[in-house]
């Protein structure tokens, strides 16, 4: 296990900065799921972490160790980091377990070190160290790259959008036996991906990367719940944002007067309230409740588990987004009301 801190991290290529100063640390043991565009630096950011690329400003210490920074630059093996990359990560001449001990020292490799173990970690069974890559599918392979990482015992693990190649029921999978592996090896991780879901469901924590910026780094359900701007809070899944005032500790706008995320400053005042569209909850038209308002329905897209609605209010000439379970989706037309739950988030104006 070991800790990462970076600080004030830059890079350019050519003279085109690409990251502006990147502030980050990952605790012991955690992994930080780094979620940004495509485009937005994050190979760039691990290329450098690992030390195949060279920081032009800031400092990178491991377990309190300085690896990058002020004319330091350690080359790569004395930095006990495992890297998954992005693509193409295994040869495709080699068997999986010559995959699995590539890096390792001549004894150890000839001795097939660990590939039994490795290969237990990683939720594959002992039989595939003789197959072929190919004779793997996308996720195991993914799996075999991971394991190959590991054989070293490093003490932080890079992962470059490690299950983008996969489909959606090969993905989930595959993630879960990935975070799996990574705890039982205690191994302190940085997972690259521009899938927020996947960022939310894996990270213990989520640094956001934006155009080479660190915006905002939290737990994931803060980051949902909290995001420090209007931006992010529409970048980190969907929002719904109503002008507003705050008044004595509420949010005041055309959904009634809302309670506020606790720990959120809220200084009286103009703001944007931010909410996500299934704190909305649609309600049949006859449903007496307090605070409940008339609308209808004017849009429905259908996703199967669930259904996001447009719908328009009866009293105010506003249209907000709504998200239901698929098998409560009304139809299009129909009259509703609707009712808040949960708390908001405001951003002054
Ligand atoms: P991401 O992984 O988030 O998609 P990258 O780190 O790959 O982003 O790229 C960020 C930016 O840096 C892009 O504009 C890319 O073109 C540029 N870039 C990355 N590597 C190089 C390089 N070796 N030389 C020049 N430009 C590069
Ligand atoms: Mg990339």
């Amino acid at each position: 296990m070991s800790t990462l801190r970076l600080s004030g991290l830059k890079k350019a290529f050519d003279g085109h900065p690409v990251l502006h100063g990147i502030d980050l640390s990952v605790r012991s043991g955690s992994l930080v799921a780094l979620l940004g565009p495509s485009g937005s630096g994050k190979t760039t950011l691990l290329r450098v972490l690992c030390g195949f690329e060279r920081a032009d400003a800031g400092t990178i210490e491991i377990d309190g160790r300085r690896v990058a920074g002020d004319g330091l630059h350690l080359p790569t093996e004395q930095r006990r980091i495992g890297y998954v990359p992005q693509e193409g990560a295994l040869f495709p001449h080699l068997s999986v377990a010559e995959n699995i001990v590539f890096g390792l020292p001549r004894a150890q490799r000839r001795a097939q070190h660990r590939v039994a173990e490795l290969l237990d970690l990683v939720g594959l069974p002992e039989s595939y160290a003789t197959r072929a890559p190919q004779q793997l599918s996308g996720g195991q392979q993914q799996r075999v790259a991971l394991a190959r990482a590991l054989a070293p015992s490093p003490g932080l693990v890079m992962l470059d959008e490690p299950f983008s190649s996969l489909d959606a029921a090969l993905r989930v999978e595959t993630r879960e036996a990935v975070a799996r592996a990574l705890a039982a090896a205690g191994a302190t991780a940085v997972l690259v991906t521009h899938d927020q879901a996947e960022a939310l469901s894996l990270g213990h924590e989520v640094a956001v990367l934006w155009q080479g910026h660190v915006l905002q780094s939290a737990p994931p359900q803060t980051l949902y719940r909290r995001p420090a701007t209007r931006e992010l809070a529409a970048f980190i899944g969907e929002a719904v944002l109503l002008p507003g005032t705050v008044e004595n500790g509420r949010a005041h706008c055309v959904l009634g007067a809302l309670p506020i995320q606790q720990g959120a400053q809220a200084d009286n005042g103009p703001v944007d309230v931010m909410l996500r569209p299934e704190q909305i909850d649609v309600l049949p038209e006859s449903t007496q409740r307090d605070g409940a308002l008339d609308a209808f329905v004017r849009d429905i897209t259908f996703e199967g588990q669930d259904a996001a609605l447009t719908l328009q209010l009866i009293d105010a000439n506003t249209t907000v987004r709504a998200r239901v379970p698929g098998y409560r989706t009304p139809r299009e037309g129909e009259r509703v009301r609707l009712a808040v739950g949960g708390e908001v988030s405001v951003y002054p104006r």
